[in-house]
Formats: structure tokens, sequence, C-alpha cells
């Protein structure tokens, strides 16, 4: 391997993407790529534990995979695929389940989130979901992780389910995957309170066109204190401030710093600068995604190519799992 090590993450088919996915996520994976082998993927299968219908799996799946790759997902190096191409991770899954405790899955805070979510639906993929993460990381013989502070104790579980099956078999084929902590930037709504997300409808979508993006950004909610156009804000509560900060340049950034704090710029027009930097700068994404998403049928050979790479490293490694249990 010629790189750092290899990194794998996955993602939830959740379709057309927004900027907190964008600024959270997706930056990331791209700049990972240059350090390390990548290996990124889309769980249409741990989607299956909370959605009600399959119906549109493949089109978010497809949604998602062109935003990736317009935002600079590299599948000429990265495996950038799809988790149930990949069969060999439910078997590696049921091989998990059985040196995992029980009270450990019904520990952990995600699952008792799950349950308060959806009461109607509380189905064994969700209980058995770190397992199955579990089983994603290690399949591809994964050296480094990135998470957020949110992730960490999935990440703990799964080098724990690590360290249970290499000592029950005696073998050291399971790789206990490292954490590399990622500064998670936590991405207001435009209601400038609740994180960004589809649910809240709080959300700017990349796809969107510059218009659309521009009424979005109007939207947006500022300081609540400042009610008229001659009263001072204070940047520092403000959202469209912080959004200044990812997309306009420093001296634009320091002029509504200083300018809002004396009444120097009103909201509006703080707004539209905004609108016009974050236009720019998502000018190249737009013009790469159009272009991709012409061709739904390249998105598909780049999926399918990913899942041919990633299943024979997943193949290889169950032949070392099988041989490791001494399976007849
Ligand atoms: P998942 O269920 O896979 O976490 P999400 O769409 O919620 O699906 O998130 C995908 C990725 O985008 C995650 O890494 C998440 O942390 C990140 N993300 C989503 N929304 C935001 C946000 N508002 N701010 C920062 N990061 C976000």
């Amino acid at each position: 391997m010629s790189k750092k090590g290899r990194v794998f993450s996955g993602a939830r088919p959740t379709g057309r993407q927004h900027l907190g996915n964008y600024l959270g996520a997706i930056q990331n994976y791209v700049a990972l790529q240059t350090d390390y082998d990548c290996v990124y993927c889309i769980v249409d299968v741990h989607a299956l534990t909370t959605v009600e219908t399959t119906q549109e799996l493949k089109l978010n799946t497809f949604e998602m995979a062109v935003d990736w790759l317009a935002a600079g997902i590299r599948p000429e190096e990265t495996i950038l695929f799809v988790q149930s191409h990949v069969p060999e991770v439910m078997e590696l899954h049921t091989y998990l389940s059985m040196v995992t405790a029980l009270g450990k899955l019904t520990d952990l805070p995600t699952f008792k989130e799950k349950v308060a979510q959806q009461p109607e639906n509380v189905n064994y993929g969700l209980l058995g979901y770190p397992v199955l993460m579990t089983a994603d990381i290690v399949l591809y013989k994964t050296d480094v992780v990135p998470v957020g502070i949110d992730q960490a104790p999935h990440l703990e579980f799964a080098r724990e389910v690590v360290r249970s099956f290499n000592y029950r078999y005696n073998t050291k084929v399971l790789i206990e995957p490292q954490v590399k902590h990622t500064e998670i930037l936590k991405v207001l709504g435009i209601d400038g309170k609740a994180k960004m997300g589809k649910s809240l409808n709080n959300h700017i979508e990349l796809a969107s066109t510059p218009e659309e993006t521009t009424a979005r950004v109007k939207d947006m909610v500022t300081d609540p204190a400042r009610m008229k156009r001659t009263d001072p804000g204070n940047p520092d509560i403000c959202n469209v401030y912080s959004m200044h900060k990812i997309f306009s340049p420093a001296e634009e950034v320091e002029m509504v710093n200083v300018e809002c704090r004396r009444a120097g710029i009103g909201c509006v027009d703080c707004k539209k600068r905004l609108a016009a930097n974050m236009n720019k700068h998502l000018e190249p994404f737009r013009a790469k995604r159009s272009e991709l998403a012409s061709k739904p049928d390249e998105i598909q050979d780049i999926l399918n190519d990913g899942g041919r790479r990633a299943r024979a490293i997943a193949q290889q490694t169950m032949v070392e799992v099988r041989d490791a249990m001494q399976l007849p």
C-alpha cells in the first residue's frame, strides 16, 4: 500500500446532499484521499432498518453518488461502492454477532434513540446495526475510520468486537480499526438553531440552482435581537456570519464583522453577499454535477466497478476468517 493505510467510511443513501453533509463530511472524504487509500460505502442495507419502502433507495443512492463524485471523490483511486453489492458483509456480520454480548448492544445510546424514534418498528436490524457496521469496517482491512465525537462509542464497540473475535479464535486476522478524530463542524440550518438536515427542511441542497440558493439564504434567520436596519447586530450569534467565514474572502468577512456591529451593513445586503460567494464557490461543483447526472450509466459503472474492487478484498478476508474459525 502506497499511502498511510486504508480509510473506510459509510453513509446512508440520503439522496441529494446538503451543505451540512458537504462541510461536515464530504469535504473530509475528499481530503482524506490524498494520504489514504479510501473505501467509501453507500450503506443501503443499514438504511433498511429505518425505511418504510425501498422505492427510493436506487434514486437516493444515485443522487448521493453524483454529489460525492461532483465534490471530488476520485473513483479511479478511491473505492466507491454500494454495501449490498458485497454480500460477504452479511456473512461476517453473522460470525461477529456470535462474539457480541447482547447487553452491549442494548446499552448503546443510538439503539435507545432509535427505539424512541420508531417504537412501532423495533426490528432486529436496529439492534444489530453496530455489528454490521463493524463487519463493514473490518471486511476491508481498514486501518483508520474518521469519526466525529457522536460516533466514537460505535468505533470503540467495533474495536471490542474485533478483540473478542481474535481472542475467541486465537487469531490476528481482523484488524482493530484506529479512530481518526475529525473535528466535525456542526452546520446549522437556515433557522439558525437546529443542525442542518433534510427532516427539518432547514437545509440548502448542493444541487440547487444559484437562484434557489439565493432564495434559501434570503430566508436565513439572523441575530433575532436585530429588529430594525438601524439596530447593531451581533455576528457572533449569527449563522449568516458563520457561513461568511466559510464562503467569503477574508476581507469581506472582516468587513461584515465590523459593519454589522455598528449597523453599517444590513442583513439583506449581508445575505446577498453571502449568496453570491456561496454560488461562486459551488459553481465548479454544479458544472460537474450536471455533467455527471446526464450520464447515469457511467455512475452505475463507477459503482459496479467499486463493488467489484471492494468484493475482491472482502472475499480474501472471508477466506482468512473462515480459516481462522476452522469452519468445516
Ligand atoms: P447518516 O445517517 O449517514 O449520518 P446524514 O445525512 O445524517 O446521514 O449524515 C451524513 C454525514 O453528513 C454524516 O457524517 C453527518 O455527520 C454529516 N452531516 C449531516 N448533517 C450535518 C450538519 N448539519 N452539519 C455537519 N455535518 C452534518
